[in-house]
C-alpha cells in the first residue's frame, strides 16, 4: 500500500492562494532530498525540531524564500524523517517546488498516505487515524470535542482494556483445550460470566452512543413543519438572526425546503423549513408537500409550529397525529403569542413526550427558550459528560458484531458448551474489537479508509 523506502511529498495546507503554504516531505530520504534544493544550511546536520531559513533553488533560479522545519525519525507524525517547507502561499510556487522535489527523488503522496504511514509505524492506531480526518472536518464545538477525544486515544484505550481482559480468558480457555482429556477448568466460569456481562454492557453503551455521536458529527436534522402562514420562515430567520428565507403573506410561498445551520451551545442543528403541510392545491405545492413528508421521515427532531389564533384544537391534534413519530423528539410551538393571550392549546391532550412552548417568532419572544429546549431534547444531558461517543459507522458495526459474539459466549455459559466453542466466540469478539483499532486489518480495509482522506493528510 505504501512502500516505506520511498519518500513522499504533498502540499499539507489547503490548495489555493494563502499567506503561507506548507509542503511536507516524509520518508528515509526526506532530509537528503530537501538538502538538494534548499540553500542556507546543511539540513542533514541539524538537530530535530529545528527551523531554518533559506532559499529553494531550481538550478540558478530562486523559487522562494522558505522556512524548513525538521523532524528526525522517529520524532515525527509519520515516525519517519519529515521536512516541512513553509513557502509563500502561491499555487505556482507550490507546484514548482513539488515538481522540483519529485525530480530530486520524492514521489507524490497518495490520499491519506502520511496518516497511513503514521498508523503502520505505530504512531496512531486506526481509530485515531480516522479521528484525524474527523477533526479536520469538524465544524462545531461538539463535533470537534468528540473527534479530539478519539484522536487522543480515549476510545482506543477503552477498547484495549476490554481486549486485554478477554485475551486473558481466551488463553485460559485455550489451555483447557490442551488438557481436554483431563476435564479441568482453568477459567472460572462465574468470573468469565461476570466479565462478559460487564463487557457487553460497555459495548451496548458504546453502540448506543452512536445515535447521538453520529448526528453530532453530521449536524442534527431539524425539520420545522406547520401549515402555511404559521410563521415557519419567520421563526427560521429569528433563530438564525438573519433574513434568509423569503417571507410572504400569501399562503404556500415556501415551496421548496430551505436548509440553514444553527449552532446551539456548540452543537450544529440543520434547520429545514418546509412547505406547508396542508393538502396541496397545485402541483408545485404538491411536490413541496411530498418533500416535507420525506424530510420529516429523516429528521432527528421535529418542530411543529402553529398559529395560536388561526388553528382550532382539533386542527392542531390532526397535525400532531400526522407528524408525530415515536422516538423522535417533538416540540410543538405555539406562535404569534404577541397577538393573543390564548392559552387553550395547553389543554390539548398531546402525546406525553411532546414538549410544548409558546413563542412569538416575529417579536422574538421566548425563542431563546425554544433553542434551549431543542438542545435539551436532542442531547438529553449526554454531552460534556466525558463519556466516549462513537461517531464512525465502521466502528459501530464492529462493536455490534463483537456484542453479538459475546452474546453467544454468554449463551454458551448458560447452556454449557465445550470450551472450544467458547474460545471460538471469544476469538471472534476479539477480532471485531481489533478491527476498530487496527490490530486486525486487511489491505482492503486500509485502502478503503485512507483513500477517503485528502492528499497531504
Ligand atoms: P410560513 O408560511 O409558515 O413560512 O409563515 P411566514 O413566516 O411566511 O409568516 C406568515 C405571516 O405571519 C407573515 O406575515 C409573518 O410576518 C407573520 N408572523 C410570523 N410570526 C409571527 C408572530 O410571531 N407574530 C405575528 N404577529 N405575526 C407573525
Amino acid at each position: 500500500m505504501t512502500d516505506s523506502s520511498e519518500t513522499i511529498v504533498a502540499l499539507a495546507t489547503a490548495p489555493g492562494v494563502g499567506a503561507i503554504a506548507v509542503i511536507r516531505l516524509s520518508g528515509p530520504d526526506a532530509l537528503k532530498i530537501a538538502n538538494r534544493v534548499f540553500k542556507g544550511k546543511d539540513l542533514e546536520l541539524m538537530p530535530t525540531h529545528t527551523i531554518h531559513f533559506g532559499t529553494v533553488r531550481d538550478g540558478e533560479t530562486i523559487l522562494d524564500e522558505v522556512l524548513a522545519s525538521l523532524f528526525i525519525a522517529p520524532h515525527s507524525y509519520t515516525k519517519e524523517h519529515v521536512v516541512e517547507l513553509s513557502t509563500h502561499g502561491s499555487p505556482y510556487i507550490v507546484e514548482q517546488i513539488i515538481h522540483l522535489l519529485i525530480r530530486n527523488g520524492a514521489r507524490a503522496a497518495r490520499p491519506g498516505e502520511f496518516t497511513l504511514r503514521a498508523f503502520l509505524n505505530g504512531g496512531l492506531d486506526l481509530s485515531q487515524a480516522e479521528a484525524v480526518a474527523d477533526l479536520i472536518s469538524s465544524d462545531s464545538r461538539a463535533s470537534h470535542q468528540v473527534a479530539m477525544q478519539q484522536m487522543r486515544g480515549r476510545f482506543s484505550s477503552q477498547l484495549q482494556e476490554l481486549r486485554t481482559q478477554l485475551i486473558h480468558f481466551a488463553s485460559l480457555i485455550e489451555l483447557e483445550l490442551d488438557f481436554s482429556e483431563e476435564d479441568v477448568e482453568f477459567a472460572n466460569r462465574d468470573a468469565l460470566n461476570s466479565l462478559i456481562v460487564r463487557i457487553t454492557t460497555v459495548l451496548a453503551e458504546l453502540i448506543h452512543s452512536f445515535e447521538l455521536g453520529n448526528v453530532i458529527k453530521q449536524g442534527i436534522n431539524t425539520v420545522i413543519a406547520g401549515r402555511p402562514n404559521a410563521g415557519k420562515s419567520t421563526l427560521l430567520n429569528t433563530l438564525l438572526n438573519e433574513d434568509r428565507a423569503i417571507i410572504s403573506e400569501i399562503a404556500g410561498t415556501t415551496r421548496d425546503t430551505i436548509e440553514e445551520v444553527l449552532n446551539i451551545n456548540g452543537v450544529n442543528f440543520r434547520l429545514i423549513d418546509t412547505a406547508g403541510i396542508r393538502e396541496a392545491t397545485d402541483t408545485i405545492e404538491a411536490i413541496g408537500v411530498e418533500k416535507t413528508m420525506q424530510k420529516i421521515s429523516q429528521t432527528s427532531v421535529l418542530i411543529y409550529l402553529f398559529d395560536v389564533l388561526g388553528l382550532s384544537a382539533s386542527e392542531i391534534m390532526e397535525d400532531v397525529t400526522r407528524l408525530y413519530r415515536p422516538g423522535i423528539p417533538f416540540i410543538a410551538v405555539a406562535n404569534k403569542i404577541d397577538l393573543s393571550v390564548n392559552n387553550r392549546f395547553r389543554e390539548i391532550k398531546l402525546p406525553a413526550d411532546v414538549k410544548v412552548i409558546a413563542v412569538s417568532a416575529r417579536e422574538k419572544q421566548h425563542t431563546d427558550e425554544l433553542k434551549q429546549l431543542l438542545y435539551d431534547a436532542v442531547t438529553e444531558g449526554k454531552l460534556n459528560t466525558g463519556q466516549t461517543m462513537v461517531t464512525n459507522i465502521r466502528h459501530v458495526e464492529a462493536l455490534r458484531r463483537a456484542h453479538h459474539s459475546l452474546q453467544s459466549v454468554s449463551a454458551g455459559l448458560h447452556h454449557p458448551v465445550t470450551s472450544d466453542f467458547l474460545a471460538m466466540d471469544i476469538r471472534q469478539a476479539l477480532y471485531y474489537l481489533g478491527e476498530i483499532t487496527g490490530q486486525v486489518t486487511t489491505d482492503d480495509l486500509l485502502e478503503n479508509i485512507f483513500s477517503k482522506f485528502c492528499i497531504g493528510k
